[in-house]
């Protein structure tokens, strides 16, 4: 009897022995070809023996070290090689060990960031319906997901959200993309000045929709207007990238394809690709600065911050995604995965969109095709298809709903950056044979 406390205490997990490449093994001996990535987390694939051999050298040399005393190697080359390709100003980044921690750090730093004679001055938050960022309490509270929400309302702070950019569903008969972008933009200056212009201290928001919508990109403009709107009154925008940075969307970050750049940046998953559990919030000078002036510290820590290992394994990764231009191949497999779902499912009476970008692809099914009448109840659809992809030798990532939170099912494709053609086949083809 396993004494593991698994997340399905109904259907405890298969245990896996091993993986290499594109492919794990499970105690069985019986392999699955990795079309996740987990949840788009294993960029490079499994057992790759440079990454493997990073990690080893510096457990070997430095394996943990205190922030409160030490920073070290990994920890200053991987911060220097992010920035040297992070968009706009951002310029100081601080490491965590995942996508939830590096949220509520942004959460504390733009807290911290509006200050007036010592003391913090805004208070509100405004993220988007259907968004994700998190687990912990202060990340749990800025997604906007009802049913990952619901047994938790009572004990959450209170965020405003609005709604996502997403045409398929909100767009007008008649309007043009370009209107729609800029109308689902506009809620965000409505509720700035709802809330009180001088009282919001951020803007939440995923470039590319992953958990909750399966993997949908704003409209073009959108992110543009969105910007404009946070200059003019002085509230910091921070971009979750958790799971659609690093590499996945075709650009080493996603919101490169959005042609802005945020105050605050929230990566992690891709950045230790599975290898260590590493994740990072980079932060504009100007907000470093701010804080650096004001009190001089940010009252916010763990453990584990900038661990030497882990930076080690995430310098391993980013290097290895240049090295390799590995991102020329997300953009090459991203084209023939998008048509060969177009061609295996495009007139499937189930299927009600194919969407993304780069290697983060959503398939989403309808009770009805035309009408795209989405299946009731939550994650029904979505966890049956992953059951029978499993069994077809396939790991793809089931997502909750596009609409409110209720409805709508999703699996989400988000294979290694280093599939092959043959591969992307094979993928499909098990696709098909779960479908
Ligand atoms: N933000 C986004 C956009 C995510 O997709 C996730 C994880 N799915 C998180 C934050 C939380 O990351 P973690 O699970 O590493 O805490």
């Amino acid at each position: 009897m396993s004494h593991v406390f698994p997340r399905q205490i109904t259907a405890p997990p298969v245990k896996a022995v091993s993986a290499k490449g594109c492919y794990f093994t499970d105690e069985a001996g019986k392999q699955y070809l990795d079309g996740s990535g987990g949840a788009a987390v294993s960029c490079l694939g499994h057992g790759d023996p440079e990454i493997i051999k990073a990690i080893q050298d510096q457990v070997a040399k430095l394996a943990f070290a205190h922030t409160g005393f030490f920073t070290s190697d990994p920890a200053e080359e991987l911060a220097d090689l992010l920035i040297k390709y992070a968009p706009g100003d951002l310029d100081r980044v601080y490491f965590v060990s995942g996508g939830s921690e590096a949220v509520e750090a942004a959460l504390k730093l733009a807290r911290q960031f509006h200050i007036e004679n010592g003391e913090p001055q805004r208070k509100h938050l405004i993220a988007r319906r259907q968004s994700y960022h998190g687990n912990t309490l202060g990340a749990l509270a800025t997604g906007g997901n009802a049913w990952r929400r619901a047994q938790f309302e009572p004990i959450l702070v209170d965020v405003s959200h609005i709604a996502p950019c997403y045409e398929y569903v909100d767009r007008a008969e008649g309007e043009s993309a370009e209107d729609y972008g800029l109308r689902a933009a506009q809620e965000l200056e409505d509720e700035i000045l709802r809330l009180g212009a001088d009282q919001v201290m951020a803007f939440v928001a995923e470039p590319v929709v992953g958990a909750t919508m399966g993997a949908v990109p704003a409209i073009t403009g959108y992110y543009k207007r969105i910007r404009e709107i946070c200059d003019t009154y002085g509230v910091l925008l921070i971009l979750d990238e958790v799971m659609c940075g690093m590499g996945r969307t075709g650009h080493l970050f996603a919101c490169d394809a959005d042609g802005i750049s945020p105050d605050i940046l929230c990566i992690a998953k891709g950045l230790g690709a599975g290898y260590q559990p590493i994740g990072a919030m980079l932060c504009t000078k100007q907000v470093y600065d701010t804080i650096g002036a004001g009190s001089g510290f940010f009252q916010h820590g763990h453990t584990y911050l900038g661990h030497p290992t882990a930076c080690a394994a995430g310098l391993a990764v980013v290097n290895a995604m240049f090295d390799r231009d590995l991102i020329a191949n997300v953009n090459t497999r991203s084209e023939q995965l998008m048509t060969a779902l177009r061609e295996a499912f495009g007139q499937h009476p189930h299927v009600g969109d194919i969407r993304g970008r780069g290697l983060f692809l959503g398939l989403e099914f309808v009770e009805d095709r035309d009408s795209k009448t989405p299946f009731d109840p939550i994650l029904k659809t979505a966890a049956t298809f992953k059951k029978a992809a499993f069994e077809a030798g396939l790991i793809c990532y089931p997502m909750s709903g596009t609409r409110d939170g209720q409805l709508g099912d999703h699996v989400l494709l988000a294979p290694p950056f280093i599939i092959t053609e043959d591969q992307i086949g094979e993928l499909v083809g098990k696709l098909q044979a779960a479908a």
